[in-house]
């Protein structure tokens, strides 16, 4: 079995950014193993019509890597993919990447971690997941859904060889994917039926061209590129005030999305149908333009009533008196969202033969800092439990968790220690924190039923707070937090 000092599991963002890192900070000895073809992430594999980054193009770049070329305000996918291949390029990544290795099984043998892979073995010292919280397609629990006989797919895993043109359409899902692909469906079916179980708040998006002129003075100009990032990222910090401190703030963006539901969708019925009953931001926010003149259009329908099962020619609903109805399709597309709760890296990561899946299962998800579990030596997690973002970039957080990576990987070179993991007691203390932190914000108390929230209803996703809180916590490495040997 090959042996290396680092295996890093993912080649997008976080993958990649963690292999970057090593090699900056004078490592050789690592392998980045990825399931699929080609580098990328979640940019390589969503590719729906329209998807597109929903966070400012400014902050969604590595900081030591801005791109002057960005197209618009909100990049589009194939130039997020596009980065990411030039980033690989310029850092001459692909080399160290091991495509088509999908992690099926990772076991602490006491020294290192033995990983299976469907393209091999190695052992590790350390393991590094960097496999993204939204990466495993989530298939709704509707019965008779694999009886439907036309075209179905996940929204993550666009059926290119299909189109819209002339089809009777069905979109199960109404989240920021589904905002997405649903006008440029709408655009092209014979008809459109989006079944909705929950409207959310669409607000309007605010997207400009970047024009020629500007792009060259990024290029031309020091700093300038760098200023405008700091600004874009102040002003993506401010609705955090309203999520987590005060609730007013909010109501200046649901005066926004009623506005924009007013001017977009005259008929009075519809507009009751997308109205939201929570709170702003309880759900993550939607940004378009498209989505409601989509809806409105004579070609498309909104069901709100109950989906009860699918059948070979369409989806069956149930309405509040009990009445049935069978939609006909010929195309039915899933918006279904990821499996958040319960990341699939998790059942695959084992110590002392209890998996990683079982352990939160028992004590919930949790990690220090979001990047270290204890009781799992020398396994980092990139994006792990609390540390997406409801209101920014969360390259900021990536960033943040691989320079602490590469700190423990400092310290164990520095004191030739051979583990590390997180006191328990210290983890215990930094959850009970952000629990705690999370209580009074939107995600929680909003009012709705969300991704971010687990069975038990503790929000195992989200960090409570600003952004720069998260990267001044993790700027110190403090070794006390751990448990060295
Ligand atoms: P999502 O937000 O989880 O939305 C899934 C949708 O499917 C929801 O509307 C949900 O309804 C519906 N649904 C699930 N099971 C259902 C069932 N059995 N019956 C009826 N409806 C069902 O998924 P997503 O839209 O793929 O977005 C996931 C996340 O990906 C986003 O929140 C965001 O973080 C990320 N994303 C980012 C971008 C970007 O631009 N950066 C773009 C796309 C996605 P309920 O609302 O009732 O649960």
């Amino acid at each position: 079995m090959n042996h290396v000092r680092v295996a890093v599991i993912g080649a997008g963002f976080s993958g990649l950014g963690t292999a970057i890192k090593l090699v900056q900070s004078g490592r050789d000895d690592f392998i980045v193993l990825e399931r699929g073809p080609d580098l990328g992430g979640t940019w390589r594999v969503n590719t729906y019509p329209g998807c597109a980054c929903d966070v400012p193009s400014q902050v969604y770049s590595f900081s030591f890597e801005l791109n002057p070329d960005w197209s618009h305000t909100y990049a589009r996918q194939p130039e997020i993919q596009a980065y990411l291949l030039r980033v690989a390029e310029k850092y001459d990544l692909r080399g160290r990447v091991v495509f088509n290795a999908d992690v099926t099984d990772a076991q602490w043998t006491g020294s290192v971690w033995e990983i299976e892979t469907t393209a091999g073995s190695w052992t590790a010292d350390v393991l590094v997941a960097g496999t993204g919280g939204l990466s495993e397609p989530s298939f709704p629990d509707i019965p008779g859904l694999s009886s439907f006989q036309g075209t179905t797919f996940h929204s993550a895993e666009w059926d290119h060889s299909w189109t819209a043109a002339g089809e009777r359409v069905g979109v199960i899902g109404t989240g920021s994917s589904a905002v997405q692909f649903v006008p440029h469906v709408q655009r092209e079916a014979a008809s459109l039926t989006l079944f909705q179980r929950t409207a959310s708040w669409v607000l309007p998006r605010i997207d400009k061209e970047i024009s020629d002129g500007h792009k060259s003075a990024y290029r031309r100009v020091p700093g300038l590129q760098r200023l405008v990032r700091a600004l874009v990222y102040t002003r993506t910090e401010i609705p955090l005030i309203g999520f987590r401190y005060d609730r007013r703030i909010l109501k200046l963006g649901e005066k926004m999305g009623r506005k924009l539901l007013e001017e977009q969708v005259s008929d009075p019925v519809l507009r009751e149908k997308l109205r939201p009953h929570f709170d702003l931001g309880c759900k993550r926010v939607l940004l378009s333009n498209h989505y409601y003149p989509a809806l409105a259009a004579d070609n498309a329908d909104v069901v709100t009533d109950r989906i009860v099962q699918v059948v070979s020619t369409g989806v069956v609903t149930e309405d509040a008196a009990g009445m049935r109805t069978t939609h006909e399709l010929d195309a039915l597309i899933l918006g279904t969202g990821f499996t958040v709760q319960d990341p699939p890296i998790a059942h695959k990561i084992s110590v002392d033969g209890a998996t990683l899946a079982e352990h939160w299962k028992r004590s919930g998800m949790s990690a220090l800092h979001g990047v270290a579990v204890s009781g799992f030596p020398n396994l980092f997690f990139l994006m792990g439990p609390n540390t997406a973002l409801g209101h920014n970039s969360v390259l900021l957080m990536i960033e943040a968790q691989i320079d602490h990576v590469v700190k423990a990987l400092d310290l164990l070179d520095r004191q030739g220690l051979t583990a590390i993991e997180p006191r328990a007691d210290v983890q215990e203390a930094y959850d009970a924190r952000i629990q705690r932190e999370l209580q009074p914000t939107v995600w929680n108390s909003g009012g709705c039923n969300s991704w971010y929230l687990d069975e038990h209803g503790r929000n195992t996703v989200l960090w409570p707070t600003f952004t720069f809180t998260y990267m001044r916590q993790l700027r110190d490495f403090q070794a006390s937090e751990y448990v060295l040997s």
